[in-house]
């Protein structure tokens, strides 16, 4: 068995997150769990809906696009997606419509261009503020500071809505300063939920390194790759 594709890992792992949210008292029927599948194929993809996923992130438009196609026959089609990685501008005409939410708004350019793209009849595009709490992480990211300014412009965008906050812990052992991160961003949500009068309801923090931090901070949705299929080539 691959291990991309092992079934009975799939639901220890699901058993296995079950049990840290019951220690952080809450339930994992709250969270959305979304499987990063970066970097396999689409059968993979297949698999995992005929598991019972309904959900996949992915973090590159070109490699989306393609399991897209190989996907068209298969019930998997109709899965929901969602974009997890940095977005280029010149990649959103590419994707109008595409997926149900976007982790990694960090910018005013991406309102511009969505802007410019979307035309009356394209669904409203769901997106995510991706923060950058730590100010080292990544080079992705808005600054704190700045996502006031951010949510402004995508409220006042006639197609996109708001509906959280993203953001990446740095890459340390040191747990004190991942649970710092997700922390941080839960108050800027908070924050900007109470600022702009809206509701902000999901947070996406955790990954297989991090993710039961994030679950104590009040993560809603956790993008798990390696933890579910194991390391990518
Ligand atoms: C790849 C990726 C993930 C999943 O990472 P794992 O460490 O494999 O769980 C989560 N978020 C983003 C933005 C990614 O690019």
């Amino acid at each position: 068995m691959e291990p991309c594709c092992d079934l009975q890992h799939w639901e220890a792992v699901l058993e296995k997150i079950a049990e840290d949210c019951e220690k952080s008292d809450r339930d994992i029927d709250e969270l959305l769990v979304l499987p990063v599948t970066k970097g396999f194929d689409y059968q993979l993809v297949r698999t995992a809906w005929e598991f019972g996923f309904r959900t996949f992130g992915e973090n590159r438009v070109a490699e989306y696009l393609e399991k897209r196609q190989a996907l068209s026959e298969h019930p998997a089609a109709s899965a929901n997606w969602h974009m997890v990685g940095h977005l280029q501008s010149k990649k959103v005409k590419k994707i109008i419509g595409e997926f149900d939410l976007i982790h990694s708004f960090d910018r005013h350019s991406l309102v511009d261009e969505f802007n410019r793209r979307q035309t009356a009849n394209d669904p409203v595009q769901k997106i995510l503020l991706q923060v950058n709490i730590s100010g080292e992480n990544s080079k992705y990211g808005i600054e704190p500071e700045k996502a006031p300014a951010l949510l402004e412009a995508v409220l006042n965008s006639e197609h996109l809505w708001p509906v959280g906050l993203m953001t990446m812990a740095p890459w340390t052992d040191d747990k004190s300063v991942i649970r710092k991160t997700f922390a941080g961003c839960r108050t800027l949500r908070d924050g900007l939920a109470e600022k702009f009068d809206i509701a902000l309801p999901e947070l996406s923090m955790g990954m297989t390194n991090d993710y039961q931090i994030a679950i104590k901070e009040d993560a809603t949705i956790l993008r798990l790759g390696r933890l579910f299929f194991g390391e990518r080539d």
